[in-house]
């Protein structure tokens, strides 16, 4: 599949490491049936470029190239109120030499707090330009259109970007992941049977798709849902897939069957956190050292704990966890994470 013909910026100058986790491996097969457990790899995208970065630096590489080429000097964007997404895309426009304003979205009444820890500190360290807070619930393709609008009448130029960057153009970052990943596993002689990767605004798991199918890449891609059970998850993520092979002019068909979702461990609620989140947080920190998010990769972790109890997995399968990055969010729960809260849902 040639990108080279897609603008980019590059964000991050070298791939990022795909690393087999013994001790976690080992400290899994102990908590599953008959003490068996697949092979657990990691591929660290939570070292990508950017303030620091994850999934979105991949994303933004391509977005934001766009926006360049069009004219654009201010970025507008969505997210939640401790979006990572919107974190990452003030680095880049500052890194640009862009303006950068957010329309955040209180999917949880009243959890936006200017003073907040995590990505708001960062929203205000790296010099946003305006936050448009509203409720859940909102229309937020009209509510960005009115921040263009503003911009425009101050004689500028704003370039919209989706939220999570999920459109063709940002899931081009995943098709990228996945030709690096199929480079990174023939030179250092990795079989990888099923990829793990979490799936929200569908960029990154519909771009994989993508990538996976255009570059014959025979790996089941398993996506868990951080805020949709798979009814709802999977129709977004086959629409994302379909809409970058579209892009890229490769005549494939995307299949429901290529698109596996798994649901049941965002609950209650996107962002809210719950026991099984805090014992994969603390699982692979306390293990190979390396932290997972609250919000994101703490409950795709533990899809991926709940999976390998169940059965889901072959023994003997090496199974790889795309670690998506969002870091910052960890200091916005840090009692949670702690287990400091004793009533948190299961
Ligand atoms: C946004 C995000 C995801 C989900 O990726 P999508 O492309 O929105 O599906 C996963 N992990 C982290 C840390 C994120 O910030």
């Amino acid at each position: 599949m040639d990108l080279s013909r897609f603008p980019r910026r590059r964000y991050t100058g070298f791939d990022t490491p795909l690393e087999f986790l013994p001790r976690f491996t080992e400290a899994l097969a102990a908590t599953c049936p008959a003490g068996k457990a697949p092979r657990i790899w990691i591929k660290r995208d939570d070292m990508l470029g950017l303030f620091p970065g994850g999934n979105k630096t991949r994303k933004l590489e391509f977005l934001v190239a766009d926006a360049l080429a069009q004219g654009a000097d201010t970025l507008v964007t969505c997210g939640a109120p401790q979006s990572n997404h919107c974190r990452i895309t003030l680095a880049a426009a500052v890194k640009e030499g862009l303006k950068c304003r957010f329309v955040i979205e209180e999917r949880v009444p009243d959890s936006y707090d200017e003073q907040a820890s995590g990505n708001n500190f960062m929203f205000r360290l790296l010099g946003v330009e305006a936050i448009t807070v509203v409720p859940g619930g909102s229309n937020m393709a009209a509510e960005m259109q009115k921040v263009a609008e503003e911009v425009a009448r101050a004689g500028r130029k704003a370039y919209i970007i989706p939220g999570g960057g999920s459109n063709a153009i940002g899931g081009l970052g995943y098709v990228s992941c996945a030709q690096e990943l199929q480079q990174q596993m023939f030179e250092q002689g990795v079989r990888i049977d099923r990829l793990v990767v979490g799936s929200g605004s569908s960029g990154t798991h519909g771009g994989l798709v993508a990538g996976f199918l255009g570059n014959n890449i025979r790996i089941p891609i398993t996506g868990i849902g951080v805020s949709r059970d798979p009814a709802d998850q999977q129709p977004l993520v086959l629409k994302e897939a379909q809409a970058v092979l579209d892009l890229l002019g490769v005549a494939v068909r995307v299949k429901p069957e290529d698109v596996e979702c798994v649901g049941g461990y965002w609950q209650p609620k996107y962002s809210v956190p719950n026991q099984r989140m805090v014992e994969a947080v603390q699982m692979l920190a306390r293990t190979e050292g390396i932290p997972l998010d609250p919000v994101y990769t703490g409950k795709i972790m533990a899809g991926l704990i709940g999976l390998a109890r169940d059965g889901f997995f072959r023994g003997d399968e090496n199974v790889l966890f795309l670690h998506t990055g969002g870091l910052p969010s960890l200091h916005a729960y840090e009692r949670e994470v702690l287990g400091e809260k004793k009533d948190l849902p299961a």
